[in-house]
């Protein structure tokens, strides 16, 4: 192996994964390993109408942007429901022309250092066959939660088992076949699509081939932390891959650029107006509403939501992300209840997105109700917030419980949003409990804090990273 390496880096072109392993990028970069990074176009195009990607990466002549299309039209909307057409997509046609790619070594401009090793997205289960054929290492960055990712793991067992699908009636029995969340988790705590009848279903059939392909990797990055997830990251050990824990990634880079924030990587434009709002409120006084870039809400349950936060008397700060909102309009949507209204002059904002470390940085913020994606979940630990858990899908359900019941960080929704629900949830978090749930968030954001930095546990995980890729073990 020559003294520098080079690594592809291939996201799943979605907003958490495309900002993370950028992350990742520029932290390989600052020790000049050269990386290429293969973005979609769609996502390219939208990092660089909304975003400073391009040159924040001026500053490292060893990092170039590649792209390749998605196969899908440009309308397509990449979110909701119909995410399912983008992995798909990425299958049949994005797939083949990575192949080519790596086996012709047309990489632009990095083309004249051999690619020494891939960093796909654990959901790529297509890239163990990829990494063979170009004899290349194959390291996974799961960007999902390591105790999300553990419970599609278990799905081969679960189906063995006749336990999946999960009956509509039969969601609170608990969970008998995964290990090491038997204790806590109930059927409606693993991922919702476990609810759906069909092996063969399209989701299903993808996580079943990333639980059979994941194992053949070399190695395995996640995003957390030894002290939040020890006895997960202890099973993830016995599959076989080495394992890297690098997280709080966003935490990690602030932390080795010695910098109060590193870009974040949007495809939303973010509204900062909401920053200078936030100084206007009383400590810890916001609750800080969103549910991310991909899920979705109709207008019944935003309605319920706006009622509930309005009925508990905080202040809140939520993000209405534009195409969020689905399904038929209520006739009487047209006029937005005088209440509502009011309420929202008087103490609320609502914006399109936020740029949302700072947000939940700030000194106002008292609470996340959050539809618990995990870099949501994460940035909100690493900043001492507690949560309240909406999920929609994906690791949400999964984190949710987590929160609730592991790591007591929060309280979980699940499968409600009643205006009653948010109401009372909202109390608890900001008033009946809030001294209690504040400490164990404010100590658990010590500990993110410590991991990343010289000494802590995802510091020195990640220098092992770098050396092994630097020293020709990937
Ligand atoms: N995010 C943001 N502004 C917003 C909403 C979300 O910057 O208004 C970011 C958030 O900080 C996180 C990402 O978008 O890094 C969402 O990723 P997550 O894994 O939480 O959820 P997903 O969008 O994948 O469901």
């Amino acid at each position: 192996m020559g003294r520098h390496p080079h690594v592809i880096i291939l996201p799943l072109p979605l907003q958490g994964p495309v900002n993370c392993m950028l992350k990742l990028a520029e932290l390989l970069c600052l020790e000049e390993i050269h990386v290429t990074f293969i973005n979609t176009e769609h996502i390219q195009r939208r990092l660089r109408s909304c975003s400073d990607v391009e040159s924040r990466f001026k500053r490292y002549p060893n990092f170039r942007i590649e792209t390749i299309p998605d196969g899908l039209p440009e309308d397509n909307p990449r979110t909701g429901d119909r995410i399912v057409e983008l992995f798909q997509s990425m299958e049949a046609e994005s797939q083949m022309i990575l192949r080519e790619m790596l086996t012709s070594g047309s990489l632009g401009p990095n083309s004249e250092k051999p690619p020494s090793s891939i960093i796909a997205d654990g959901f790529f289960s297509f890239a163990v066959e990829m990494a063979e054929q170009s004899k290349l290492p194959l390291i996974y960055f799961d960007t999902i939660s390591p105790c999300g990712l553990w419970a599609y793991l278990c799905l081969p067992r679960l189906i063995e088992a006749g336990e999946f699908p999960f009956r509509d009636d039969d969601l609170d029995a608990p969970v008998k076949h995964v290990e090491e969340m038997e204790c806590v988790m109930r059927r409606r705590d693993l991922p919702s699509f476990y609810r759906i009848g069909e092996i063969d279903d399209v989701l299903i059939q993808f996580i079943m081939r990333e639980a059979w392909e994941l194992p053949k990797a070399q190695a395995l990055i996640f995003n957390t932390f030894e002290d939040v997830d020890s006895g997960t990251l202890s099973l993830m050990r016995t599959l076989g891959p080495e394992v890297y824990a690098v997280g709080p990634i966003h935490a990690h880079l602030n932390s080795r650029l010695a910098a109060a924030a590193a870009s974040f990587y949007g495809l939303w434009k973010e509204d900062k107006s909401c920053i200078a709002w936030l100084d206007a409120q009383p400590p810890k006084s916001v609750v800080y509403v969103s549910i991310g870039s991909l899920a979705c809400m109709t207008v019944d349950q935003s309605m319920e939501i706006w009622h509930g936060l309005v009925n508990s008397g905080a202040r809140f700060l939520w993000v209405h992300r534009e195409g969020s909102i689905v399904g038929p309009a209520r006739d009487d949507d047209k006029d937005i209840p005088a209440e509502l209204a009011k309420a929202t002059e008087e103490r609320g904002l609502i914006v399109g997105w936020a740029p949302q470390e700072e947000v939940l940085g700030h000194p106002a913020v008292g609470a996340f109700l959050t539809h618990g994606g995990w870099n949501s979940t994460l940035e909100s630990v690493a900043a001492g917030v507690p949560m309240i858990g909406w999920p929609h899908f994906v690791d949400q359900q999964v984190n949710a419980r987590y929160v609730s019941e592991v790591w007591k960080l929060g309280l979980d929704m699940k499968d409600s949003c009643g205006r009653k629900t948010v109401e009372e949830m909202v109390r608890e978090v900001m008033d009946v409990r809030r001294g209690e749930l504040l400490g164990r968030a404010e100590a658990m954001a010590k500990l993110a804090e410590s991991s990343v930095k010289p000494g802590g546990s995802s510091y020195a995980d990640l220098d092992r990273l770098i050396l092994d890729i630097k020293f020709g073990r990937f």
